[in-house]
């Protein structure tokens, strides 16, 4: 039977299982990849593992999420961040180089080889050709020690395209429109394979816009067949001996099939405030807009700036409508420079921001109250911005353009045809820069580079915490949450609050200060305790400190209708038990319930016990299900990944 891509490079990379779906198995790492918000902690483990060297094909170091250095904190992190990167081997790409995903493209992601990142959106070099996947952060650690990342096989769906994206139709609206059509929980337990005439139409960057957004439906990863628009962009980034040819076989097997005709698209945004919250930009025309960000991880390359800069070309920004542009690299940045795009852009009335993520996460260019706010980013859940009451719309550069332009929602299309004069960007690349991309090898250190001498740890800098053994009966359900709670309400990324990242003790303070500001005293008054929550827990970012800091605060099971990939994994590495529940279980369950799990956890959890009773109140009984493989019970039993790693190195 014939191979998929995702067949093809996990079959390379298998170390343990078979590729049937639902089971676990190994797979070999190539290249890792950590951010400044995750990274911190990621080398406090590696450091834990008492190893000399980074044991992957390459690693990397990026500081994206916070650039902007209030105090010395961030600052010490980052000056960390290079000393374990210099000291293990690791490339480091300093503050303002730009955001991980894009940099990580740039110069290192390359078809056919595995890719594991401790950020959500890993998957977007998937447009390159690469399996890259998001994890936790001590994920991370024990991949650079040379351990097999361990994952449910998923199961591979082909996403076939036809036809060729109308004028004003861009990859953002495929992403959108399947946004639309799967929701946000459509891609759990599968990877998204692009296929088809359409896929070949499409640029790298239009790819990776597709690859990145892959992460908002819950997919493990999205990827793309390999052609000469790969090679050609691999060229123009120096690298290109790097190209592999890599194709689904032609009697590949699928699971699902999902047609997709371009021709059919239309310009779409997510509405307030989830992006799979999907309409036609119609829908809300006329809509007043204050602010325009055009930037991100998702839209935030070189390709996806310059069809705003076309837009602007001899207009200005609206006088009520601020626009800010945070080009997601400093490649791009250079590029938009030396080709005069910058300078005409900021003469229409753009600010440009420095290569960050920043805003994504609410750090600057926070909108005003009760204001509405489009963005070119992946994420537009409630608060993320910075401001709990804000109205986030997700969009293509173009649509966001056309309403920086006219200061309200506008589809393109019909802004074209008042205007009469506003042409369809289109895609033409560096027409006055030459073939080339600018190369932002000044700002990357290589191990060979490195100008630390050991590990440089500041005063914000703590330690690890860690766990022996498992020791779970249950206790009080100290927070009772809705749907789709996010790693956002259970640690916010907020610059006031992310700057304890290293500082477990500190930053446990503010657990789900979102959702209660006295939860976090109050786990600590109770020793510990349970949370419950809906569907689709800990979606969102792969940030391990929605793990770690509950841990850290003594909680020691969830119960929630359904967990997010990432989270789950993570909750298992911290050593809290993830346990599931029905509906009616948990409409009955109120905060404040002392939930006892009358089972032994810890004789259950090694013999594979899948279903635990739990007594509410002494009152009244509800079964909670275990599915965990037989290695996530090992670790659980450890009290969490670091504790299990460390075991099996003494046991060797
Ligand atoms: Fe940065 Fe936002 Fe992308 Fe995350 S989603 S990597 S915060 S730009």
């Amino acid at each position: 039977m014939g191979q998929t891509i995702t067949e093809k490079i996990l079959g390379d990379h298998l170390v343990e299982g078979e590729l049937t779906p639902g089971e676990e198995i190994g797979i070999e790492i190539d290249q890792v990849l950590t951010q400044d918000t995750t990274g911190t902690m990621v080398w406090l483990q590696f450091e834990a593992l008492d190893l000399d060297e980074v044991q992957t094909e390459l690693a990397a170091q990026y500081c994206d999420h916070q650039t902007y250095q209030f105090d010395f904190k961030n600052t010490d992190d980052h000056r960390f961040l290079r000393s374990a990167a210099g000291t293990y081997g690791a490339y480091f790409s300093r503050p303002g180089n730009g955001i991980c995903h894009q940099v990580h493209k740039e110069n290192f992601a390359a078809p056919g080889k595995t890719l594991l990142g401790s950020d959500s959106h890993t998957p977007t070099p998937g447009g390159l050709g690469e399996l890259a996947i998001g994890a936790g952060g001590l994920d991370i650690a024990v991949a650079m020690g040379g351990g097999p990342y361990y994952v449910e096989m998923p199961e591979v769906v082909n996403v076939h395209l036809e036809g060729e994206l109308p004028e004003w139709a861009t990859a953002k609206d495929v992403a959108l429109h399947l946004l639309g059509e799967l929701t946000v929980k459509g891609g759990v337990g599968k990877i998204f394979e692009y296929t088809g005439p359409g896929a070949e139409k499409l640029s790298i960057p239009e790819r990776t816009t597709i690859t990145n957004l892959g992460t908002e439906l819950g997919a493990t990863s999205s990827i793309f067949a390999t052609d000469e628009k790969t090679k050609d962009w691999l060229a123009r980034q120096d690298r290109e001996e790097e190209h592999v040819d890599l194709q689904p076989d032609d009697d590949a097997e699928y699971a699902e099939t999902i047609e997709v005709d371009l021709g059919e698209l239309e310009p779409l945004v997510a509405a307030p405030s989830m992006p799979d919250n999907v309409a036609p930009v119609s829908e809300y025309e006329g809509t007043d807009v204050e602010q325009v960000i055009i930037g991100s991880c998702t839209n935030g390359a070189y390709e996806d700036i310059l069809p705003s800069a076309k837009m602007l070309e001899g207009r200005e920004v609206n006088k009520g409508t601020e626009m800010i542009v945070a080009p997601g690299s400093k490649q791009a940045s250079e590029m938009l420079a030396r080709e005069g795009w910058t300078a005409e852009m900021m003469a229409a009335g753009v600010n440009f921001s420095e290569a960050t993520c920043g805003a994504c996460i609410g750090i600057g260019h926070v909108p005003a109250s009760d204001s509405v706010s489009l963005r070119t980013f992946n994420r537009n859940f409630e608060g993320r911005s910075g401001i709990e009451d804000d109205s986030v719309f997700l969009c293509s550069p173009e649509v966001a353009t056309a309403a920086a332009i006219t200061g309200k929602i506008v589809d393109p299309r019909d802004l074209a045809a008042d205007l009469g004069d506003l042409e369809a960007p289109g895609l033409e690349m560096g027409t006055k820069y030459g073939p080339g991309m600018g190369q932002d090898d000044a700002d990357i250190i290589s191990p060979d580079e490195a100008i630390d001498d050991g590990l440089v740890k500041g005063p914000n800098i703590g330690d690890v915490p860690l766990k022996d053994g498992i020791d779970v009966d249950g206790g009080e359900a100290l927070l009772k949450m809705k749907d789709n709670i996010t790693t956002d309400h259970i640690i916010p990324a907020t610059a006031d609050i992310l700057k304890f990242r290293s500082n477990i003790e500190k930053l446990s303070e503010f657990t789900l200060s979102r959702v209660d500001d006295t939860f976090a005293q109050r786990a600590l008054d109770a020793d510990g305790g349970v949370l419950v929550a809906g569907e689709n827990y800990g979606q969102g970012s792969s940030r391990e400190h929605a793990a770690l800091c509950p841990m850290y605060l003594g909680i020691e099971a969830v119960f929630a209708q359904s967990f997010a990939r990432i989270h789950k994994a993570n909750l298992f590495n911290f050593g809290i038990v993830p346990l599931a529940i029905d509906a009616e279980t948990y409409e009955k369950i109120e905060q404040g319930d002392d939930l006892e799990i009358v089972d032994d956890v810890p004789a259950g959890v090694s013999s594979g016990q899948e279903e635990f009773t739990v007594s509410v109140n002494g009152e009244w009984e509800f079964t909670a299900d275990l599915d965990a493989s037989e290695r996530e019970r090992e670790i659980l039993s450890a009290g969490g990944k670091l504790s299990w790693v460390k075991q099996q190195h003494v046991d060797d």
